[in-house]
């Protein structure tokens, strides 16, 4: 299948901080869990990452963490976002993915320069969605909603998506979950297969789960009908096919997907961001992991759009006037 330019853009994934105001039923990160050790990365740390990726010729970051909302967590963001701006020269394309916040807050980021942002609705069923999450106003599936349409409004490159092969969750669902990608009119899209976490509530359905060769034959197929409806849109290779599969990513990128987010967080906190269980490459230095994936997506003939901020193209930006 043809994706436009062919090319498959890189990301490196900073996982800044694990602390999180949510408590999703399926997520290792859960502010109830408590056998996880808290992080945060500094300013210095983060640049320095950034500062990675540039040498490393990506397009650009995705500076992603657990839930916050906060003015100080806010003026971090701000700050750090002006910093790596500066430093690389503007080079360096900033997406964000640090959950819900408000409009003012994501318009401060939108002016500092971030241009992307990810936010999963996770699954697009009201229903499925409080069989996930508790049914409180910290996770309200409309004030989800409202926050995805105030970052297209905002004017960011916008990003959603959702786990497949949760309990629960049926073709139907996984059906709706495509259209309702296209009916948002979104620019990006990462979806990936869930992964049970022993220390969340959702565990309990362990059993009754698809095998996890389905859930990643079933993730595969979800790329490859996503690709057909929105040939235009930048689809991610998620992390969570790697574990399944290490090739994972590799197989999701001849499927349709052209962006693949490397993780570039420091080593020493990656095994406290366990959103799964089996996450891959904790113990891989960044520079390992790349090298790995490279060498992977030449031997399959994919070309790496290096130092290029790969935005989607399916992005129109508002019309100015006059
Ligand atoms: N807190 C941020 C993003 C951090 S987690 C936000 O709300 O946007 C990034 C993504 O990991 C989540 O959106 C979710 O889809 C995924 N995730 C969390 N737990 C998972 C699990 N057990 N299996 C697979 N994916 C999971």
């Amino acid at each position: 299948m043809t994706r436009g330019d062919n090319k498959v853009y890189l990301r490196g994934l900073i996982e800044f901080s694990n602390i999180c105001r949510k408590n999703c039923y399926y997520c290792g990160i859960r502010c109830d869990n408590r056998s996880v050790e808290r992080y945060e990365l500094t300013d210095d740390e983060v640049l320095a990452a950034a500062d990675f990726a540039w040498r490393h010729r990506y397009g650009s970051v995705v500076l992603q963490s657990g839930e916050q909302q906060s003015p100080a967590f806010t003026g971090r963001i701000t700050a750090l976002l002006q910093r790596i701006k500066a430093h690389t020269h503007n080079e360096v394309g900033i997406t964000l993915s640090c959950g819900e916040q408000s409009e003012a807050t994501y318009r401060e980021w939108f002016d500092a320069g971030a241009h992307r942002y990810l936010l999963r609705i996770e699954t697009s069923d009201r229903e499925l969605y409080y069989k996930l999450h508790p049914n409180d106003n910290k996770h309200s599936f409309d004030a989800r909603l409202e926050a995805l349409n105030n970052l297209k409004k905002i004017g960011y490159q916008t990003g959603t998506g959702v786990m497949i092969g949760l309990p629960f969750q049926t073709m139907q669902h996984l059906a709706d979950d495509l259209l309702f990608f296209k009916t948002m009119d979104v620019d990006m899209v990462g979806m990936g297969p869930y992964l049970e976490h022993k220390d969340t509530p959702l565990y309990r359905y362990a059993d009754k789960l698809l095998p996890l060769e389905k859930r990643f034959e079933l993730s595969l197929r979800m790329i490859t009908a996503l690709r057909m409806l929105m040939p235009d849109i930048n689809i991610a290779a998620t992390t969570a096919l790697q574990v399944l599969d290490p090739e994972g990513r590799e197989k999701a990128v001849m499927a349709g997907a052209n962006v693949i987010m490397p993780n570039i967080t420091l080593p020493s906190v990656r095994p406290n961001y366990q959103i799964y269980d089996n996450k891959p490459g904790l113990h891989d230095d960044a520079g390992g992991t790349l090298s790995t994936l490279e060498n992977a997506l030449h031997k399959a003939g994919i070309t790496i759009g290096y130092s290029e901020w790969g935005d989607s193209k399916h992005f129109k930006p508002h019309s100015v006037a006059g």
